[in-house]
């Protein structure tokens, strides 16, 4: 954020005294006197603020990541406004200019706050890579002082330039690699997109006039329309980054409702709630069920063990979802699964005879040992109905199949 800002900083804050000193007030007004006086936001007072707000919004952030540690970004991203807290701190708060030292470090904690900010993002969307991304700023800045310590110009434009660089990334990151479609993710991007631009803003305008009061003031000092700025956008960052792991949440707690955990397809809520869809959509049109049950399941189990019976479930999810639409079939329990298409018998029965065979195909590779795995349909065809009376129409479609020996497709 705003970094390398000793030298302003000193001058504002002097210039506040000096008004302490003259007149009892920043404006040089007296106390007392009834007169209205223009708002004043003292840099010194607002530094303070955004080194509490940032301790109090990283410690938030950490402690929401310790009741859930799977949410790793959230110490990221709390370690980073820590790490600002404490860069702005030590750069503005001490009564002597900084030393060599300081201004290395402090800024130094400043860069890598942006990279937590950035390895927060990645490891928000489940991406890899945390030293190198995290770390390259820092080591560029720590590199380079030894060359720069002398310009306060080109402290200003490489402490910019990398903050300013991470936002950016860290905005790419939210947008380009999002896993799922978060509202609240959206709403960061745009706040990383507007400290990108306030940082890089803040290093172009400082290479430029700095006779002109409000360039100046934006480009080389801590201003107090800089601190008010990150005042603001902390707090509103580190709110989003909470609603983002709350939706994150919600969202895989959704999955978990709906989601088959052996193998990955629409578990038996999900499928019922997507048949009860389907079939309001189709009025007078027939719907075509398709029930499957794998063929002496039991026995693949005695044979070759639980784990290759899972294994062969998982061939079987596999089969029917490279052979349906998405969205259309499910694992009811156990060795049964169901699949809901907007199709009439002719058709239905042509699905399930390629998923048989696509099947006994796939169970053949997927058995180490010598041994058939099949499958046996029951399909029925009806307009107008409820899932459940499709279902059970199949079912006895499914009855005669197994009645008939197995691996074999029966409509009715
Ligand atoms: P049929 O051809 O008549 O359907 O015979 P079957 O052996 O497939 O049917 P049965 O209902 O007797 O056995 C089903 C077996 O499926 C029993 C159960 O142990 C097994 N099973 C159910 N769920 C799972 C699972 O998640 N993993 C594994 N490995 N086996 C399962
Ligand atoms: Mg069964
Ligand atoms: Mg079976």
């Amino acid at each position: 954020m705003a970094l390398d800002i000793q030298v302003a900083m000193g001058d504002s804050v002097s210039a506040f005294r000096r008004g302490m000193a003259c007149g009892g007030h920043p404006c040089g007004g007296l106390i007392g006197r009834m007169t209205t006086l223009p708002m004043v936001l003292d840099p010194a007072t607002l530094t303070v603020a955004f080194v509490l707000l940032a301790a109090v919004l990283g410690t938030l952030l950490i402690f929401s990541w310790t009741l859930n540690r799977r949410l790793k970004a959230m110490a990221w991203w709390g370690s980073a406004f820590w790490l600002i807290g404490i860069g702005i701190g030590a750069a503005n708060l001490g009564k002597a200019p900084p030393s060599y030292m300081v201004l290395l470090l402090a800024n130094a904690a400043g860069i890598l706050s942006y990279g937590a900010l950035y390895v927060g993002c990645r490891i928000f969307n489940d991406r890899p890579g945390i030293i190198l991304p995290g770390g390259a700023g820092v080591a560029i800045w720590v590199a380079a002082f030894s060359f720069i310590y002398d310009s306060q110009g080109y402290r200003l434009i490489l402490a910019s330039l990398l903050t300013g660089g991470y936002a950016a990334l860290s905005a790419w990151e939210l947008w380009r690699h999002a896993v799922q479609a978060l509202a609240s993710q959206r709403v960061a991007v745009v706040l990383l997109l507007g400290l990108a631009v306030f940082n890089l803003l803040r290093g172009l305008l400082g290479i430029s006039l700095t006779s002109v009061p409000w360039i100046d003031s934006f480009g080389r000092r801590w201003s107090p329309e800089m601190a008010l700025f990150l005042v603001v956008i902390g707090p509103t960052l580190a709110f989003m980054f909470l609603s983002m792991a709350k939706e994150r949440l919600k969202f895989e707690y959704k999955q978990a409702a709906l989601v088959d955990d052996l193998t990955g397809i629409p578990n038996r809520r999900a499928f019922l709630q997507a048949a009860a869809r389907l079939l309001d959509r189709l009025h007078d049109r027939p719907a075509g069920c398709l029930l499957f049950d794998l063929d002496n399941f039991k026995a693949i189990n005695d044979c070759h063990g639980h784990s290759a019976g899972d294994h062969i479930l998982r061939v079987f999810a596999r089969t029917l979802t490279d052979n349906l639409p998405k969205g259309t079939f499910g694992r009811l329990g156990g060795e049964e699964f169901a699949a809901i298409l907007p199709i009439g018998a002719k058709d239905a029965a042509g699905i399930a005879e390629k998923i048989r065979h696509a099947f006994a195909e796939a169970g053949k590779a997927a058995l180490a040992t010598s041994g058939e795995v099949t499958v046996s349909i029951g399909c029925a065809t009806v307009s107008r109905t409820m899932a459940e009376d499709l279902l059970r129409r199949a079912d006895r479609a499914l009855y005669r199949a197994k009645e008939s020996g197995r691996n074999i497709v029966v409509v009715v």
